[in-house]
């Protein structure tokens, strides 16, 4: 009997296992700080990552020498991409809030587990405290606080922190209730860092005022904060 001619399509003779070429798509990268989702041949989001400057980040992945110098969960990873989506913001800061955000809305598994890994931070802050202020903390707990995060970047997040304090003008005094004689002790009002509501140079209206618009920051909400803060 003869055999009816078999016909393939060029890809499929590619292994299964073989991830595309991506060299163009990451020599085209912007020199932006943003954010870049890894996904695997069936499209699902395996790894995401902020950086300052796209293009350099994601093409350190590709060299070649980080092929062979990467640790086995690195190498698996890279060897998983077939796609790469990215997303360009601002600055820097932007880009950590964005990248906590995907995170925890596409739970990557190359991204380690929040919830059981310690190294992770979140933001919290308790609307009603007299002043509430922000802080770092790695448990979240049923406690009437509100958190924001977690964010993979410890370093890059306590920056993010004492630039949206400077920005919203927020205390960074410890005292669950700061008075005059905190003030006595502190530059931050004299180098216009906080609105002192320690000695009612702000109302408590007023300074809530300030800290939900720090929140909205902390959502990711860039527009409603930051129109906000620039009528002042
Ligand atoms: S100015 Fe007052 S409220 Fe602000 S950080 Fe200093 S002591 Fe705290």
């Amino acid at each position: 009997m003869q055999k009816e001619p078999v016909t393939s399509h060029p890809i499929s003779k590619a292994p299964v296992s073989t991830p595309p070429d991506l060299s163009e798509l990451v020599r085209q990268l912007p020199h932006k700080p943003g954010v870049y989702l890894y996904k695997d041949r069936l499209n699902k989001v395996i790894y995401v990552g902020k950086a300052r400057d796209l293009h350099k980040r994601v093409s350190q992945y590709f060299h070649p020498s980080r092929r062979m110098t990467a640790d086995r969960k690195t190498r698996a990873l890279i060897e998983s991409i077939w796609d790469i989506e990215t997303h360009t913001v601002k600055t820097e800061p932007e880009a950590i809030l964005l990248e906590g955000k995907l995170i925890k809305e596409y739970r990557p598994r190359y991204n380690i587990s929040f919830r059981d890994d310690k190294r992770f931070l979140l933001v919290k802050v308790n609307l009603n405290d007299p002043f509430p202020r922000f802080q770092l903390t790695r448990m979240k707990k049923e406690d009437g606080f509100r958190y924001f995060g977690p964010f993979a970047h410890s370093g890059a997040l306590r920056s993010t922190l004492s630039l949206m304090k400077r920005k919203f003008h927020l205390r960074s005094c410890r005292p669950d209730i700061p008075e005059e004689a905190d003030f006595k002790h502190c530059l931050d009002h004299v180098i216009k860092q906080c609105s002192a509501p320690c000695v009612a140079r702000i109302t408590r209206a007023g300074y809530l005022a300030q800290v939900r618009q720090a929140c909205e920051f902390w959502r990711g909400n860039r527009r409603r904060c930051c129109n906000k803060s620039s009528r002042r």
